[in-house]
């Protein structure tokens, strides 16, 4: 059967209070339309257009009209964790916002390939690596704005006003506890020695979580230093890297390994969580936060952007102003288990229990900048 997407025929085609938009709006958002454009003949193509414009025209003017000032946000984060937060903004601000979420990466993808037509007005996706890549594909437009200027610390934004950090998290190191003591622990360099041999477990070279890691060494210590570390690095993995990061930490607790490299909101989900298994997990590892005397441990964002053709970029603005706020800050860091970007608003009791630690203070861009070099050297040194 044929079908269409409403993204493929109207810019705006939905969000609208009327009969027929709201038809459309449900069709949307329950992803029922799909047009795959390969498959179709450019004939087919052209007469489904045809027909869609003929039946979506007053539709599409009307909405237009209708959906002035909404926001549309594509979010890689699960609706749970930020729909409480957009239906206080729109309480306060009467500025309504459609909400989208998705895999952070095929969000971008949709972003990219909807072009000038995007319905994206903001986009709102974890680490600053995949912060970098929409930059550098030209889907983002800078924001001026002194009130992100002045709530976001400068490290944890784009240089050039791209995309606004917006909550923070910690990539450490855990180990369990009674099979190491923290005294033998020290940086990420030193997980490199062969003392620790068999000991690590860490996910795969594709997560960017790692890249960003690896990248971040980059920047500290150079290409061959960091090279070198990669190499003795991989030699001390307990086993071939899998699963994601909750699973390192559970590879950890039963006994495949001794220490293991995750973000700390899944040690957070993990020892909060109902699922038995991983808060038993979880309580039999503690947190080691590493290179305490040099730079300091490894953090990144998740973060907020306008789009390039964002229909409504000033209210689109005016949500992530939103999100700085100490209001929103406190919440949406809560809720994610992350700590607050703003440094006038502390972290959840939970989060303090865990202890002070030095950040690295690497401005964030330079994660993305290194991205493709540390890429190579994680492959070069056999990290699968
Ligand atoms: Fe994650």
């Amino acid at each position: 059967m044929l079908t269409l997407s409403v993204s493929q025929i109207t810019p705006k085609g939905f969000s609208t209070m009327r009969l027929k938009q709201l038809t459309l709006k449900k069709m949307f958002f329950n992803n029922n339309l799909k047009l795959n454009k390969k498959n179709l003949s450019p004939k087919i193509l052209g007469l489904t257009s045809m027909i869609a414009g003929t039946l979506l025209l007053s539709a599409v003017s009307q909405s237009i009209m209708a959906s002035e000032g909404e926001v549309n946000l594509y979010s890689a984060r699960k609706e749970a964790l930020i729909k409480p937060i957009l239906d206080t903004f729109s309480q306060q601000t009467g500025i309504k916002v459609n909400l989208i979420t998705g895999k952070a990466d095929a969000l971008l993808q949709r972003i990219k390939s909807e072009g000038k037509n995007t319905h994206a007005d903001v986009f709102i996706t974890t680490d600053a690596g995949r912060l970098y890549r929409a930059k550098k594909a030209n889907v983002l437009q800078v924001i001026q704005s002194d009130v992100l200027n002045e709530a976001i610390p400068e490290n944890l934004r784009d240089p050039q006003g791209y995309w606004y950090g917006i909550s923070m998290r910690a990539r450490p190191i855990f180990y369990v506890k009674g099979a190491v003591e923290a005294n033998e622990l020290s940086t990420y360099e030193a997980l490199a020695d062969k003392k620790f041999k068999d000991k690590i477990c860490i996910r795969s070279s594709n997560n960017i979580y790692n890249q960003s890691l690896v990248a971040s060494m980059l920047s500290a210590d150079g290409a061959e230093k960091t090279q070198q570390w990669a190499t003795n690095f991989v030699k001390n993995f307990a086993r071939k890297p899998k699963g994601g990061d909750r699973d390192q930490i559970k590879g950890a607790a039963s006994g495949q390994c001794d220490i293991a490299i995750a973000n700390t909101y899944y040690f957070g989900k993990m020892i909060t969580g109902k699922k038995a298994d991983q808060k038993k997990a979880a309580e039999a590892v503690a947190i080691f936060w590493p290179n305490q005397n040099s730079r300091g441990t490894h953090v990144n964002v998740s973060g907020a952007a306008v789009t390039k053709y964002a229909k409504n970029a000033a209210n689109a603005q005016k949500l992530i102003e939103f999100l700085s706020t100490k209001e929103a800050q406190r919440w949406y860091a809560d809720v994610n288990f992350e700590y607050p970007v703003r440094k006038d608003v502390p972290a959840s009791d939970l989060l303090k229990s865990w202890g002070k630690f030095k950040a690295d203070a690497i401005n964030l861009n330079q994660l993305g900048v290194n991205n493709a070099e540390a890429v190579k050297i994680m492959d070069r040194a056999g990290w699968k």
